[in-house]
């Protein structure tokens, strides 16, 4: 088992603001730290200002004008809001597709002391780092607990070494069938982590720059038992399917499907093999005793002959790429990074006392939304900051379907801070309702509204209120257009307050440790987001993760879906496959039904 970049102990370090521009540790006057974020709160046109006042845009859905005067039935007037209304700059724009983009795709890596900054310059050494764009939408994360042990496991399975041990590893969420992860270690991208649906496993794929780590001293005498020797070709290799007429050497134990290395000449690189050792040598036997028969081969022979796609390979040497001989640790990712994190902490709290401060919102009661998840415990602990002369209470909505872990910590987190806590349960109700109807699926989730909505409609008494919510627009787009503060449509009286939603999940990430917060355990147990733990909307890698963790609760799920399946006339294969979490089934999850020649069709009753 890796051992892990050592996290730092909690403490009850106190934060609070100091004068404008103010930092603890930094003079007033002194330079403000650049950010890697292009459009986050400091620099973009919607920012909350440092002296507390807020020219937030707000996204008024009730669909008034701001000029009206007329009076919304939450309280808040069209001027009131017209008032705070700015046009904000945006950093994210549509791309060619329907996948929104955005602009903060950048982070740094000091290559000095070997880590990844939100800023250009080290907190450490006091270097400039390397600007390194990551994938979309860049919600890069740090790799933690049981993610060290999910990518160890791939590798010794794969290379039977593992290069990435110890090291402080990003790992940033990209589009796929299902969760998928590119791996940042040492400041580049060494390889990803794509969730299969068909094996319902993860498959590591290394990039080109990562493939080089196993050419390498120390690793390639532990990975030699992958390497396949292609003889040299008259044309590119790149991309392309070699036959086994050009491998000169094919190790024994390779699985169809599985990733090798190549060599080739010079060149190295890597690529998918098509066949089993055992097929590959039995191809050779049988083509090479038919063209000594000087029979001809037929095309289906000679495509059963293709052996592997070489998927990447180059002519750089291996040893361009070696790894640091600097282990940080997350103490010092912090260390590094502190002036920004301390820069965005306080530009969020100067957004939540300018939200609070603001005439009308004076007297409203102050609500922090707590899920129990990473976010909204950082909301949590800034409102904590920032409020210290108006009271606020935590509103935890028990869905009657979280993990046990969650309420806990909801529960213990606030009690041992003495932070006012409300628990709005909604019991048995998901249960209930799935007696009368259909599960929820991704394409319909009515759960949401029997869960959560039914009731935070009793938060307030229904009253205007303020609500502090952890949501970012990066997680999702549907969330990409937030703005700081939003009149929320389907709760009666709530006006949300968004203070982090330009942060991405490394940011949320650098606070907690920066301030020794605890949080949930289920984030060093391989879930990446926190929700119901039967959730639809979840990747099928987190389902499957969940079965891990709480069997006793799968099996409650699944004893309902096999039922279920029954009166669908739908198979096990088909639950198995996560194909019930969707109502109207998308384009990847057909063609995954066909591959797995899995019957789609449902009882005309479904
Ligand atoms: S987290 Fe998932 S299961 Fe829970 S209410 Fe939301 S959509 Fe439904």
């Amino acid at each position: 088992m890796s051992r892990r970049p050592p996290m730092q102990k909690n403490s009850k370090d106190n934060y609070r603001v100091k004068g404008r521009g103010e930092q603890k540790g930094q003079k007033a006057g002194k330079e403000a730290p650049k950010y890697a974020k292009s459009g986050g709160n400091n620099q973009s046109g919607n920012s909350s200002r440092s002296d507390g006042s807020n020219k937030s845009g707000v996204n008024n859905k009730s669909g008034g004008s701001h000029s009206s005067g007329k009076k919304y039935t939450d309280g808040y007037s069209a001027k009131d809001l017209g008032k705070l209304s700015e046009s904000s700059k945006k950093d994210f724009k549509k791309g060619g597709s329907n996948r929104v983009h955005y602009d903060n795709d950048f982070i740094f890596w000091c290559r000095e002391c070997n880590l990844p900054l939100i800023g250009e310059k080290c907190g450490v050494c006091g270097s400039n780092g390397d600007k390194i764009t990551l994938s979309q939408p860049a919600d890069v994360r740090f790799a933690q607990g049981y993610d060290y042990d999910l990518i160890e496991k791939h590798l010794l399975d794969l290379f039977s070494c593992n290069p990435l041990k110890n090291r402080v590893l990003l790992l940033n969420k990209i589009p796929g069938d299902d969760q998928t992860m590119e791996i940042i270690a040492d400041g580049r991208v060494v390889g990803m982590l794509r969730f299969d649906l068909k094996i319902l496993d993860f498959v590591f794929e290394p990039t080109l720059e990562g493939s080089k780590l196993f050419f390498n001293e120390p690793y390639n005498f532990a990975s030699a038992e992958r390497v396949v020797k292609i003889g040299k070709a008259k044309a590119h290799l790149n991309g392309k399917n070699v036959t086994y007429d050009l491998i000169e050497e094919f190790p024994s134990g390779i699985k169809k499907g599985e990733t090798v290395l190549i060599v080739s000449g010079n060149l190295t690189g890597y690529g998918i093999s098509h066949a089993d050792s055992e097929d590959f040598y039995r191809v050779k036997k049988e083509n090479e005793s038919a063209s000594s028969a000087m029979s001809t081969k037929s095309d289906a022979e000679i495509k059963a002959a293709q052996i592997l796609k070489v998927k990447s390979i180059t002519s750089d040497d291996p040893s361009s790429f070696a790894l640091s001989d600097k282990m940080p640790t997350m103490d010092d990712v912090v260390a590094a990074n502190k002036d920004y994190i301390k820069a965005l902490g306080k530009d969020a709290m100067n957004t939540i006392k300018g939200a609070v401060n603001l005439k009308d919102n004076k007297e409203k009661p102050v609500f922090v939304s707590f899920s129990g998840g990473k976010d909204s415990l950082v909301v949590l602990d800034l409102a904590a900051s920032a409020l210290v002369h108006r009271p606020f209470t935590a509103v935890f909505l028990n869905t009657g379907i979280d993990y046990p872990e969650t309420v806990e910590f909801a529960r213990s987190y606030c009690e041992s801070r003495n932070i006012p806590f409300e628990e709005m349960s909604a019991g048995d109700d998901f249960w209930k309702t799935l007696k009368v109807q259909n599960h929820p699926t991704k394409d319909s989730r009515w759960c949401c509204k029997v869960c959560k909505l039914n009731s935070s409609n009793r938060l307030g008494d229904g009253k205007p209120h303020l609500s502090l919510d952890g949501k970012r627009r990066q997680e999702s787009f549907m969330r990409s257009k937030i703005p700081t503060m939003d009149i929320n449509p389907n709760v009666e009286g709530q006006l949300n307050i968004f203070p982090i939603r330009d942060w991405r999940a490394i940011e949320v990430w650098l606070y907690i440790h920066w301030r020794k917060l605890p949080y949930n355990s289920l984030y060093d147990n391989g879930l990446e987001r926190i929700g119901c733990w039967m959730c639809p909307a979840a990747f099928q890698a987190e389902y499957e993760r969940m079965k891990e963790i709480h069997p006793e609760l799968a099996d409650r799920w699944e004893t309902y879906l096999t039922n279920w399946a029954k009166k669908a006339g739908v198979s096990d294969a088909y639950v198995k496959h996560g194909f019930w979490r969707w109502e109207q089934l998308p384009p990847k999850m057909i063609k995954l039904a066909e591959e797995l020649n899995i019957d789609i069709e449902k009882n005309e009753s479904f």
